[in-house]
């Protein structure tokens, strides 16, 4: 059997890695000339199941919570378990506490605690919350390590084709992030802006979530002065350039964390679809020609390990069928 991946983004590499690890032959097609250059692109890359639970569903926390061990197999050396740190304005400190009652895992910092965490924020914040078993990972070295992981298990990979016809193959994956929409039913787009930041002049060892009624955002520190500030969270499956008013709410934040962002320099701006269904719970569809895993919303590096072991447990069902109808 041989299985087609449409697409090589966090959905299409995971999956494609843990077909291989089953001995299943495997072709990757993409339509960009390079891996990951979809909405995985501008992930922040945390591995945060226990903040999401805030806004996601059970399952998002129970399936996210062997993401980070999954990393770690996969591309030794980049998951960093430092945690998740939450911090709020004194003036929004009723949302501190509505996310506290929302979500687990977590203890209440003081002031003191919060600078023995990250000294640059010595005197910036009274009380926040620390999510200590949470992880994060830089995601565009993450997807460049899946795809060697794979090519060392033999996945064959073709660039710069649409994967339209599934002729010749098995069966299909389709791991086309958000150009299923409109294909695969409930499927919609949900825009997130986000920037990168660079500064000498504040260090953070952990992704920062700061809260706000309107714009609650965070960074993700990526080492050498580098900070991943996001995402905006719009209806919309318009992928145009980063809008004033993002730019601004983005700034806003990272300027509230700590006024020395003020003088970083913007490096980088970006915009990714995320693929959601309505209950925003990344899943498993069937399809006519094989599977889809489709939907990965704002969770597609804590999800894409589970979601590809179950398609890949499902496909060597059927592989395994296959063989003794064949024998
Ligand atoms: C700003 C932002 C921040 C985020 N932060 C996080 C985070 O911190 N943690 C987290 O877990 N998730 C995060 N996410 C969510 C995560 O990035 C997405 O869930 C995930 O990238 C979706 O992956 P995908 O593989 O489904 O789609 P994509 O990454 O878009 O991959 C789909 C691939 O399929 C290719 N393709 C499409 N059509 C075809 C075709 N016909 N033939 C061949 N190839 C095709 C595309 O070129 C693309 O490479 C974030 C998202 C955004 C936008």
């Amino acid at each position: 059997m041989t299985v087609l991946v449409k697409g090589a983004g966090v959905a299409g590499l995971a999956t494609a890695l843990e077909l291989a690890r089953r001995g299943i032959a495997v072709e990757v097609v993409e339509r960009r000339a390079d891996i990951g250059l979809g909405a995985s692109h501008w992930a922040g890359g945390m591995l945060a199941p226990y903040c999401e639970r805030e806004a996601a569903e059970e399952i998002v926390l129970t399936s996210g919570l062997a993401a980070a061990d999954w990393w770690d197999e996969a591309v030794p050396g980049l998951v960093q378990r430092r945690g998740t740190l939450v911090l709020a304005n004194p003036r929004d400190l009723a949302d501190l506490k509505r996310f506290a009652t929302r979500t687990r895992g977590h203890r209440w910092l003081g002031a003191d605690e919060i600078a023995e965490l990250e000294p640059d924020l010595k005197g910036c914040f009274g009380t926040g919350l620390f999510f200590s078993e949470e992880a994060h990972l830089h995601p565009r070295q993450a997807l460049r390590g899946l795809y060697e992981a794979a090519r060392r298990l033999g996945v064959s990979f073709r660039f710069g084709e649409e994967a339209d016809e599934a002729v010749g193959y098995s069966t299909t994956v389709d791991c086309r992030g958000p150009q299923a929409i409109g294909e695969i039913e409930g499927l919609r787009g949900v825009r997130g802006e986000m920037l990168y930041l660079e500064t000498g002049d504040v260090a953070l060892s952990r992704p920062v979530r700061l809260l706000h009624p309107r714009h609650p955002l965070y960074i993700v520190p990526r080492g050498n002065g580098l900070f991943m500030l996001g995402a905006t969270m719009i209806e919309t499956d318009d992928d145009g350039p980063i809008t004033a008013r993002s730019m601004m709410e983005l700034l806003n934040t990272a300027y509230a964390l700590h006024p020395a962002f003020a003088e970083a320099r913007i490096v980088e701006t970006g915009t990714g679809i995320r693929p959601a269904f309505p209950d925003n719970v990344p899943r498993l569809i069937d399809t006519s020609e094989g599977l889809a895993v489709a939907g990965m919303h704002r969770h597609g590096f804590l999800l894409a390990p589970a979601l590809a072991r179950e398609a890949a447990e499902r496909l060597t069902k059927l592989d395994a069928s296959e063989r003794r109808r064949t024998a």
